[in-house]
């Protein structure tokens, strides 16, 4: 499995932080202004996913590009729009459409 970096899946999807992750405290999340929560509470109300740019693409995503490619959410290493494993076909199924909408309004 490969991917392209093209970035598509980092504007479709929201990302969740598993408890390390959120716990770090180094991702900027969606109630980042409440303060840190326990990751129970965190789950509960939705703060331990990434905050989003104001086209709610993954605030991560500079000019098309992971700016924190090396650091990104283990849920974003794990992810292949190439993957044939089942949890994964809605997900790969939307990629498809949003990629058959730009071709089409091209
Ligand atoms: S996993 Fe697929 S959709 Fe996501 S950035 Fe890589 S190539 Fe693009
Ligand atoms: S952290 Fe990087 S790879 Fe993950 S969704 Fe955001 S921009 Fe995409």
């Amino acid at each position: 499995m490969e991917c392209h970096s093209c970035g598509v899946c980092c504007k479709l999807f929201v990302i969740n932080l598993n408890e390390e992750e959120y716990l770090s405290g180094k991702y900027k999340t969606i109630f980042a202004e409440f303060g840190m929560m326990d990751f129970n509470e965190a789950e509960l109300t939705g703060a331990h996913l990434l905050a989003q740019n104001e086209d709610e693409s993954c605030i991560y995503l500079q000019e098309g590009k992971c700016s924190i490619h090396n650091d990104r959410p283990l849920v974003c290493r794990d992810f292949f729009c190439d993957s044939d494993e089942p949890w994964f076909k809605s997900m790969i199924e939307k990629i498809r459409k949003f990629k058959v909408n730009l071709q089409q309004n091209l």
